[in-house]
């Protein structure tokens, strides 16, 4: 059984609930699926103000939730009451993926994760909805709603392990990002003004660029935008070169560095 990490409360920066109120896993009988409908760089903490200031509720109304990333955050958590599918609360275990319909694989994995956990933890198989079986909604919609009336598929997703980085691009934040730019340092490309500060912008992009031309790649403007598997590839072998030459460079899982990170040896 796959299991991930869940972002504590504390670490997304939750304010505290106006009210809780718990029921045991005996009561819990269905895992919902929903996703935010908003932007994927959407915030955990955006979510809950919107919540409890703009519709009032107590908290943020899901349990958890997962970005495209592979995140998973904590939400109300596993045993709370939720406010996400009208009559569902209770039984209902609700799980949002923060963006439109159309998750990474990496989210998807993280989801059916969270499912597996829930299972697990329940002791018997929860019913596997969609926001749109229970409630009114077009909710989660498109290829998610799909995907989980598929029963969750992961056979055949990408894995992320050692590869995460490839698909990352300009305008992407996060844990990820601060692994690339922390790569790109030890490759020994200098990320002068903001270091590691897991903000994928113009001094990322260039020090991505910087490290494919040494390398030997065209590189032209551009090129350092995204993380293409020739970008991932060229700049493990840049990192390879400038850690010992043996072709074994690999990333850590998690890398957690501020942004004045000093890159030594
Ligand atoms: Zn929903």
């Amino acid at each position: 059984m796959a299991t991930v990490p869940i972002i504590e409360r504390s670490q997304w920066g939750a304010r505290d609930p106006r009210g809780r109120k718990y029921v045991s896993w005996g009561t819990r009988t269905e895992f919902i699926v929903h996703h935010s409908a908003g932007p994927t760089s959407q915030t955990v903490r955006s979510i809950q103000d919107f919540h409890m200031d703009s519709r009032g509720w107590s908290d943020i109304g899901y349990n958890l939730l997962v970005d495209d990333a592979g995140h998973a955050y904590d939400g109300r958590g596993w045993l709370v009451v939720g406010a996400h599918a009208v009559g569902h609360n209770t039984s209902g275990i609700g799980v949002c993926y923060i963006g439109q319909n159309a998750p990474t694989d990496p989210a998807k994995r993280t989801i059916r994760a969270l499912y597996d956990m829930a299972c697990e933890q329940a002791g018997r198989q929860l019913e596997t909805l969609g926001h749109g079986d229970v409630n009114d909604t077009t909710c989660p919609g498109g290829n998610l709603d799909a995907w989980v009336h598929d029963g969750m598929p992961v056979d055949g997703l990408d894995t992320n392990g050692g590869h995460e980085l490839i698909g990352l691009k300009k305008g992407d934040q996060g844990e990820r990002v601060k692994g690339l730019q922390v790569c790109i340092m030890y490759a020994g490309v200098d990320l002068p003004q903001y270091g590691a500060d897991g903000d994928y912008g113009d001094e990322t992009a260039e020090g991505l660029r910087q490290a494919r031309e040494l390398v030997g790649s065209d590189a032209g403007p551009g090129y350092g935008d995204r993380v293409s598997g020739w970008a991932y590839g060229q700049l493990m072998k840049l990192l390879a070169e400038n850690t010992g030459g043996d072709g074994t460079a690999s990333l850590p899982d998690t890398i957690s560095v501020s942004g004045d990170l000093d890159v030594e040896d």
